[in-house]
């Protein structure tokens, strides 16, 4: 086992061997801009027609309903800032935990006139369908719920969300970075007019994603980024052909392996909750466990000092549950909404196993988070004599 231990696969995954041996030629042999009308032009563009049929096919879509991005920041922005300003003034609704990918543009929409709501959560992380229903306007222009949460991996009702939007005549954004390709995607029963992917969150490199749009769903969609008028004029710009054929050959490995890779991550996952719980008083699972992706661990704990608890796990590469907020320090604005003490949150972990992780892997990480919780915990008090 090499040391530091990388459990921190919702920051970002490696990219799989296979899925470097797919893209590899399209840097090399098969270079062609899928644009140009000649041999390496349609070499390049087949492998792309290629890969937009298999990230389809892992959210149940058709190929041209797949737009490839450079990541589900960008797919973020296209979706939410492409509905909105070409409806001006309307409303729009998100949650409070979103990722800055979505609260940002949000944010600056509100700031251009737009009015948007920031969805509060429970304390498990998921969004009450009654307070969504309530929140709803007749000027209500787009609903944006992310699939799984990124500090917590706790799940939103997807399916229920994307019904009541549906029912409503209101398109649904949901951006999926952390859930594609980790748990089933079935477009048509989320009932979502937009879904947003990461490359680098699945196993494929960073700078590529891809922005789902039902067919006709968000008919005058605005483009963001404006050129040659590649991707339907939706996203002009030569495309990243290996990025985009690493993507393809990506989804197609999460379609073969994930109903086992999940089992067995939920069975490590467990392992490592299960060995720190028994062994660790004052310790919080932070978000539902029932509705969470297999993958993820959030805790915290009571009398801790998160900085000097990170310091003290320099062999471990995970995140304090603030890791998102870059460098900004302080507790979690996720652990926050969800009412966790800001004296318990700062002491957040987030946990992310991935393809690679092993058992030998998450027991070294359960003895070394003991041990420095141990380490820096004010000794307890002795017993009083009787
Ligand atoms: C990582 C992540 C993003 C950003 O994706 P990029 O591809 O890095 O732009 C957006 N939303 C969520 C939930 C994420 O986890």
């Amino acid at each position: 086992m090499q040391t530091p231990v990388y459990l921190d696969y919702h920051a970002t995954t490696p990219v799989d061997r296979r899925v470097l041996a797919a893209m590899s030629p399209f840097f090399t042999t098969q270079f062609g801009n899928p644009a140009s009308r000649h041999h390496f032009g349609w070499q390049a563009e087949a492998a792309v027609a290629h890969a937009r049929g298999q990230v389809a096919k892992l959210i149940g879509a058709v190929a041209d309903e797949i737009i490839f991005t450079s990541g589900a920041t960008e797919s973020n922005n296209l979706a939410i800032k492409g509905v909105m300003r070409r409806r001006p003034g309307a409303h729009l609704v998100t949650v409070a935990t979103e990722h800055h990918a979505v609260l940002d543009p949000c944010k600056s929409l509100a700031r251009a006139g737009h009015e948007v709501t920031f969805l509060p959560v429970g304390g498990d992380g998921r969004l009450d369908l009654e307070r969504l229903r309530a929140a709803l306007k007749p000027q209500t222009a787009l609903i944006s719920v992310m699939a799984a949460n990124n500090e917590t991996g706790v799940l939103q009702d997807l399916p229920a969300i994307g019904r009541l939007a549906r029912e409503r005549g209101i398109p649904l954004h949901s951006d999926a970075a952390q859930a594609a390709g980790k748990i089933p995607i079935d477009a048509s029963a989320w009932a979502a007019d937009l879904i947003s992917l990461s490359g680098h969150k699945m196993y494929a490199p960073k700078g590529i994603g891809a922005l789902y749009i039902r067919r006709g769903s968000v008919p005058g969609l605005m483009a963001e980024i404006e050129g040659g008028g590649q991707e339907r004029g939706l996203r002009s710009g030569t495309l990243n052909v290996p990025g985009i054929v690493a993507l393809g050959e990506a989804a197609a490995l999460a379609m073969q392996e994930m109903a086992a890779e999940s089992v067995r991550l939920a069975g490590l996952r467990d392992r490592l909750k299960n060995q720190l719980l028994a062994a660790l008083p004052g310790i919080h699972v932070n978000g539902s466990l029932k509705h969470r992706l297999p993958h993820n661990l959030n805790v915290c704990f009571e009398e801790m000092d998160g900085e000097v608890l990170m310091m003290e796990l320099g062999d471990l590469a995970i995140s304090a549950g603030s890791a998102c907020t870059a460098g900004t320090g302080g507790p979690s604005y996720v652990l926050l909404a969800m009412g966790v003490p800001k004296e318990w949150a700062q002491s957040a972990l987030r946990f992310g196993l991935g393809r690679f992780t092993t058992a030998e892997e998450v027991d070294f990480a359960a003895s070394r988070v003991i041990a420095a919780v141990r380490a820096l915990r004010p000794a307890p008090a002795p017993p009083s004599p009787a």
